[in-house]
């Protein structure tokens, strides 16, 4: 579902990295050009067979320590429920997100509602409720699956 190139997303998210300050390793790099090639999200243990392509001594801490990476910097997104990772191609703008996962084909799609992320957090606050993450996500059938 990636309209841009996996050159170009590395290149945006690396040119983050510099202003940060912070490193984009070799295998952060390659754990990010994996994902760019996801239709959907990914679970930790296949992206890891996936980096053992490049990166053949990669163990499951490798993965996790990219990931935690990835998602520190908001290049990476947490599909709780399916405890799973995708790429977010929005990743210079701090935004809140509400993923619509497809319960058929495991397709996930960003949504990015401001009244939903500000509607929850007053109705946490009236509970004296402080938010510090929040996820918001909703299992159903996705377009493309519904016309076929
Ligand atoms: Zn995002
Ligand atoms: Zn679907």
């Amino acid at each position: 579902m990636q309209a841009e190139t996996t050159e170009h997303l590395i290149k945006r998210a690396e040119l983050m990295c510099q202003r940060r300050g912070v490193r984009m390793t070799p295998t952060r790099r390659e754990v990010f050009a994996i994902l760019t090639k996801q239709d959907g999200a990914i679970g930790a243990y296949d992206l890891l067979e996936l980096l053992k392509a490049e990166v053949p001594n990669a163990k499951p801490p490798t993965i996790y320590r990219a990931l935690e990476f990835l998602q520190t910097q908001g290049f990476v997104h947490k599909v709780s429920s399916a405890n799973s990772y995708v790429l977010c191609s929005h990743f210079e703008k701090h935004h809140p997100v509400q993923m619509l996962i497809c319960s058929l084909c495991g397709n996930v799609q960003e949504i990015h509602s401001s009244g939903i992320h500000q509607e929850f957090i007053a109705q946490a606050e009236k509970q004296g409720f402080q938010v510090q993450h929040q996820m918001v996500e909703a299992v159903g059938i996705c377009e493309q699956c519904n016309h076929s």
